[in-house]
């Protein structure tokens, strides 16, 4: 009897051991659109009254696990999400360490202002409370599906999204097609979350018509679900000056409605179901996080004084300087840099170019959005370029972002090789 409960001891051991040996993933949302609904944010400057909405606005964690690291992707339908919340979400989340957490924001442009942008009078049509419970419903998401974590592998693919989903504004064909696709399956062999990892401005509704919305973002997640990739999860990518959705219609016109968000996110999320489909099944992808800190001047009197006036204690007591957590993340043969801004497309093949995976992935606008993010000889250049100059901390931006980022590529390990 003895010894049986002692066998019975060293299975259930081995067996909790075995638990943790193996790759786990858990996916979770809650949904975060205003009730009553808020003004929606597009950009700095004064946000624009809201009447009605259009899909929900979601927050949405995947956490991801081996034996020893433990990492939570989270995708927030805003504009931006600054790490002074993020941090606030960060500290209600036991569990996973803070500098494991990602925080991206899908950059819909019809969402409430998590910025607290000032108004120029003084104030800010940013509401707090409200900002608070999202931070709330977003540690929630975290802490579910790390909870809900389970036995899983993943299949992770690479390819050119075709059809009519982006284009660069300024100059059509400037643009990178690759869609990354990470996905989960189950031990029923079934997916139950899919990762899609792509450039585009979700701006068909934009903030002008007084609507609610996650944009795209909604729809493509629809379609993942229906199509049976379980719950989806959308990372921004290099989506700078200007890659924004294909919307256009003959004479110049644009879609600018539901409709064309529902006919893109689905073909977004047809094609990222195709490319992953035959992708090969990693058992037990090993993960590797590692976060630095990230500092850039902020030269731009605009954003120095977003900085210096928005309640929410952006960047800190220094405005001359802005800091955010820079993470890169191994997962499998996928390797994963961050970008706190919208960096320019061109940089962004350029980093994805020199990292070390057999899938280069950029999460854009993640751990925080410091605007557009050029390069000094483009900083400033062509005319089509004022706008993104302007909205960019200054003209060392890119250079200080690809230096940190090679550095880090180089003095990390490069992710496993699967093909
Ligand atoms: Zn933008």
């Amino acid at each position: 009897m003895k010894s049986t409960s002692l066998l019975f001891i060293i299975t259930l051991v081995f067996a909790v051991n075995n638990c943790f040996a193996e790759f786990r993933a858990g996916i979770a949302f809650r949904v975060v659109t205003p009730d009553p609904l808020l003004p929606v944010s597009g950009g700095m400057g004064p946000s624009k009254a809201a009447t009605q909405k259009a899909g929900e606005l979601n927050v949405r964690a995947l956490v991801l696990a081996d034996e020893a690291t433990k990492v939570a992707i989270v995708s927030a339908d805003f504009l931006g999400f600054p790490s002074a919340l993020g941090n606030k979400v960060r500290a209600q989340v036991k569990g996973i360490p803070p500098e494991n957490i990602l925080i991206g924001a899908t950059h819909t442009h019809s969402a409430p202002d998590a910025y607290a942008f000032p108004d120029g009078k003084g104030g800010t049509a940013a509401d707090l409370k409200y900002l608070d419970s999202v931070c709330a419903r977003m540690a929630e998401a975290i802490n579910e599906a790390l909870a809900k974590a389970k036995p899983a592998s993943l299949k992770i693919a690479t390819g050119d999204a075709k059809g009519k989903i982006a284009y660069n504004y300024y100059a059509d064909r400037l643009y990178d097609p690759r869609c990354h696709v990470m996905q989960c399956i189950g031990e029923d062999g079934k997916a139950f979350a899919t990762l899609v990892n792509y450039a585009v401005h979700p701006e068909v509704i934009g903030a002008s018509r007084g609507i609610c919305s996650p944009d795209l973002i909604g729809p493509l997640y629809d379609r993942l679900q229906e199509q049976g990739g379980g719950v989806g999860i959308f990372m921004n990518s290099a989506q700078g000056g200007m890659v924004t959705a294909d919307n256009r219609l003959p004479e110049g016109k644009e879609a600018r409605d539901w409709d064309e968000c529902v006919r893109i996110g689905n073909l977004l999320a047809d094609e990222a179901l195709r490319l992953v489909r035959n992708a090969p099944e990693q058992k037990s992808p090993r993960i590797f996080c590692e976060a630095r800190t990230i500092s850039f001047p902020v030269d731009s009197p605009q954003l120095r004084a977003v900085m210096a006036e928005s309640p929410l204690g952006l960047g800190g007591k220094d405005a001359t300087k802005v800091s955010t957590q820079f993470n890169l993340l191994n997962i499998g043969n996928a390797q994963i840099l961050t970008i706190p801004g919208e960096a320019l497309p061109n940089i962004g093949f350029y980093l994805k170019r020199n990292m070390r995976g057999e899938h280069n992935m950029l999460f854009g606008l993640c751990n925080d959005a410091f605007g557009y993010i050029l390069t000094r000889v483009d900083w400033g250049s062509f005319k089509t370029y004022d706008y993104v100059s302007r909205v960019s901390l200054g003209e060392k931006t890119g250079e200080i972002l690809i230096e940190e980022a090679l550095k880090f590529v180089t003095e990390f390990p490069a992710p496993e090789k699967v093909k």
